[in-house]
């Protein structure tokens, strides 16, 4: 059971002693605060774990200080979709509003390679009004040889870069607790030039104990990544591991599942599961075309397989968009062959707009019929 209190609510004020009082001394329940402090206000959560079922919610409704109580399934608890639950589906970080409703479009380099590469990255997609990106510095590698991203001795120059072009967010892939530290001393050498999404890649879904300490932060937003050989529940449950330690700024992001069902593709795309993500929880949903598709093969009428594949999640109500692109795919260290040019960037992202405004007509369609 989750128990929303009026927001600003003061925490050393009698209603909510009161109210903890009261709480604290119900048998077989546990209680666990959660405070959310927003521009304009602070909101608290009470999560009551344990015994609840017995509870009347109508007499914690009754309590002082409470605003509403949300009763929750086992599933989920606190990232999931309740009955009777209007609690928020967006966030806001570094001027960037991430929701259910919206679309971010996060085109970048799948692995930074060299200043010049980023540079004429960033460039570009100033140039085309974007304001996120993604910027591997840490690169989980199949082969032991194969080059592992250059660390945090790229991060530097890439946030003074993201600085100097307006970016601001940049969605990194990190792979050790070690890495959110170095991300975050990097940031404050660049006076927090940009901002960072940490991203948990699809290798790591279930490190628990990696989850547990991004979880903890509640800085950066996190885009974790879907498993690509486990249940689709294991995966939102490996999201509420990080909402279970605190961050609730959470994107989930779908990046196909690793099947020889999909070959051709590098992966079977998954992006029909855009609405599923979206009817169980509250977490905005992100799809990952480039890792899916994995190439650049064209059908009859010209339209590249990775535009196709975006379509597919955009129509199904994405709400952000991780690409590869590369300023020269030949020379990528890591994955170039599926990258888009810079020249494809405008098309790209008009191809985008086009299926989006047919979304958004498709939305308005369902309203009409209800
Ligand atoms: C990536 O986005 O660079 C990546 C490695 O993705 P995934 O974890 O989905 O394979
Ligand atoms: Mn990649």
């Amino acid at each position: 059971m989750i128990v929303i209190l009026e927001p600003n609510i003061d925490k050393s004020g009698a209603a909510y002693r009161q109210l903890r009082a009261h709480l604290d001394t119900l048998p077989n329940i546990q209680v666990r605060e959660h405070e959310e402090v927003g521009a304009q206000q602070t909101l608290t959560e009470l999560y009551l774990v344990g015994d609840t079922a017995a509870l009347p919610a109508e007499n914690i409704r009754a309590l002082p200080g409470v605003e509403r109580v949300v009763r929750i399934s086992r599933e989920y608890r606190i990232l999931g979709r309740h009955k009777d639950d209007s609690r928020a589906t967006s966030f806001t970080y570094n001027g960037v509003e991430f929701s259910q409703d919206n679309l971010n479009i996060f085109a970048g380099l799948c692995a930074v390679d060299t200043r010049d590469h980023v540079e004429a990255m960033m460039r570009a997609l100033q140039q085309h009004g974007l304001v996120c990106t993604r910027m591997g510095a840490y690169k989980p590698r199949t082969s032991p040889y194969a080059f592992q991203g250059h660390g945090k001795s790229c991060l530097p120059y890439v946030f003074e870069l993201a600085g100097k072009y307006g970016i601001r967010v940049i969605a990194m892939e990190i792979t050790h607790e070690s890495h959110v530290e170095e991300i975050d001393e990097a940031l404050r050498q660049t006076g927090n030039a940009t901002g960072i999404m940490l991203q948990i890649g699809t290798r790591n879904t279930q490190n628990f104990e990696l989850l547990k300490i991004v979880g903890r932060q509640r800085e950066h937003p996190v885009l974790l990544k879907r498993g690509f050989g486990i249940t689709l529940e294991e995966s939102l449950n490996a999201a509420e591991y990080l909402a279970s330690e605190g961050s609730r700024k959470v994107v989930f992001g779908l990046r196909g599942m690793k099947s020889h069902f999909g070959d051709p593709h590098r992966n079977m795309v998954d992006f029909s599961h855009v609405p599923v993500v979206k009817r169980l929880t509250r977490m905005p949903v992100c799809v990952d075309p480039s890792h899916s598709v994995g190439g650049r093969s064209a059908s009859p009428e010209g339209i590249l397989d990775l535009f196709h594949a975006t379509a597919q999640g955009i129509i199904a109500g994405a709400n952000m968009v991780l690409v590869d692109f590369h300023p020269a795919p030949a020379l990528a260290l890591v994955d170039g062959p599926q990258a888009l040019t810079l020249p494809e960037l405008p098309v790209f992202l008009e191809d985008v707009r086009i299926v989006r405004s047919a979304y958004e007509q498709r939305r308005t369609l369902a309203s009409a019929g209800e």
